[in-house]
């Protein structure tokens, strides 16, 4: 306690003078309506001088600072130094470009307060009726389970933990996998997310487990290897038990055949699940959506409103189309979170769908983004991306000096720049100084990966306010960059600067 206040004095978190706090919260709403308003005149990144870091190692604030002052340091040595992804021209990784009114249901739903595990209060009917607008989306029937989740690694995550019990042979809630007569055996491509290697690993089957099926030159699922691979499994003695198709690749975009494989799955009598962090959406995008077709027939489906709905982060959901096989996945009643007939535990607690007991009120942005908006919007944007990064390939296909290393599906690009005449090792290093330079300049930012083994850059574009014209600049700035790194004596003048 602050030792200048008598101990007879109740304290509070709220102020003293709320007109004060009122003139500065209208500042900060101010400013963050220019910082997004503006963001194209600036860069996409800039690295923080040391100052600023070091910034961010003072002591431990036993004191109390006045908020105004907290504030300036915050617009000092935080906003100037974002990761850059509400930029038009941000196209690395994999994510959303945010929205004002996003940003707003965030403050809104802060202000509410709730807690999402559950209770009898609006927010939680907003929270459900958010989860029943997705499965409409997806083309999922109403009586299906879902929940929304801090992102797709988690919605893969509850996905994939149903997948394990239904299949498991046994009670595995109470036995353990160590009690189950037959190793699990799932499957995903070779181009499988990161994020079900952890999700297997969590659930007691082990890596080895997650058999990767090869992909073909399309980088989708090779069918006719899945199914070696199950009889195989079969063959020792193992319990293949779900599919897990991948509806744009965190690489390529590629979307696996879903018809193809939930059709293998139900003749195999095996769980599928699509992993649609990035695809899934498409289904709303009326000149996209048959890429996706078959995504309705899944067992569980991930997906990601913090990419293609670009509300901030964090919001994942992940559906389940046996809402009973949901429930019983998660669902414990202890004795101190009894439902009640009145009052605020007047309610099916959403905890019982979930890992988690305590939830954000995340549901509020993506209600009012998609209230605010409407769906063909952003079903209209989905498409736009697509096209523009069909737009991209093909500038990039008459550019003598660059190489498209991957068929464009849907709204990622794979190329690289190649003046002829040089080795893998030194294409890459060029191609990662290029990379490099347009993120220290600011210019652009997209990431590198390998596909097929071949070392290149990678534009994924999930971006609302990306233009054909800032496409048009990434080309140029490319063959720019690369050619003065090439000019002169190749790669070693390029160390050299
Ligand atoms: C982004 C992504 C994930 C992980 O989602 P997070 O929201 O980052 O947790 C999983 N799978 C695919 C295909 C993705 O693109």
């Amino acid at each position: 306690m602050d030792s200048k206040i008598p101990s007879s004095v109740e304290e509070t978190l709220d102020p003293r003078d709320w007109e004060e706090l009122q003139g500065l919260a209208h500042r900060v709403i101010d400013d963050a309506i220019a910082h997004v308003r503006d963001v194209r005149d600036r860069p996409v990144w800039k690295d923080m001088p040391t100052q600023v870091r070091e910034a961010f190692a003072a002591p431990l604030p036993n004191q109390p600072h006045p908020l105004s002052e907290v504030y300036r340091e915050l617009q000092e040595e935080l906003m100037p130094y974002p990761m850059g992804n509400i930029h038009p021209r941000f196209w690395m990784w994999y994510m959303g470009a945010g929205s004002f009114s996003g940003a707003l249901a965030e403050f809104i739903a802060a202000i509410d307060g709730s807690n999402l595990g559950g209770g009898n209060h609006a927010a939680a009917l907003i929270d459900r009726q958010v989860v029943a607008w997705l499965k409409q989306m997806m083309g999922f029937p109403e009586s299906a389970g879902g929940t929304l989740v801090s992102g797709g690694s988690m919605a893969n995550i509850i996905g994939l933990t149903a997948a394990r019990n239904a299949m498991a042979g046994i009670d595995v809630r109470t036995e353990g996998v160590a009690a189950m007569p037959q190793q699990l055996r799932f499957y995903g491509s070779d181009q499988i997310h990161s994020c079900h290697q952890k999700a297997v690993e969590l659930l007691g089957l082990g890596n080895k487990a997650l058999r990767r099926v090869p992909a073909g030159p399309d980088f989708r699922m090779d069918i006719s290897a899945l199914r070696e691979m199950i009889t195989e499994d079969r063959q020792s003695g193992h319990r293949p038990a779900c599919v897990i198709a991948t509806a744009g690749t965190v690489n390529t975009g590629a979307i696996d055949d879903l018809r193809a494989i939930s059709e293998l799955c139900r003749v195999e009598g095996l769980w599928f699940h699509v992993d649609g962090c990035i695809g899934a959406l498409a289904a709303i995008a009326p000149e996209n959506r048959h890429l996706v077709s078959g995504l309705e027939a899944a067992d569980s489906i991930a997906l990601d409103p913090h990419k293609w709905l670009h509300v901030p982060f964090e919001a994942g959901c992940a559906l389940v189309r046996d809402a009973n096989t949901h429930r019983n996945t998660f669902a414990v009643h202890p004795e101190y979170l009894e439902e009640k007939p009145r009052g605020i535990a007047a309610c099916e607690y959403l905890h019982d769908y979930n890992l988690q007991t305590s939830r954000a009120f995340r549901a509020l942005k993506i209600w009012l983004t998609l209230k605010e908006h409407g769906v063909e919007k952003f079903g209209r944007l989905i498409d736009q991306n697509i096209a523009q990064a069909r737009y991209l390939s093909s500038l990039i296909e008459r550019a003598p000096d660059l190489q498209l290393m991957a068929p464009t599906t849907i709204n990622i690009v794979c190329f690289r720049y190649s003046p002829g005449k040089m080795q893998e090792p030194a294409l890459r290093e060029l191609n990662t100084e290029i990379m490099l330079r347009m993120q220290e300049t600011g210019i652009a930012a997209v990431s590198d990966t390998y596909v097929s083994g071949h070392h290149c850059l990678r534009a994924a574009i999930c971006n609302h306010r990306t233009k054909r014209a800032d496409l048009d600049l990434l080309i140029r700035e490319v063959s720019r960059i690369g050619s003065i790194l090439t000019n002169c004596d190749g790669v070693d003048a390029m160390r050299e600067k």
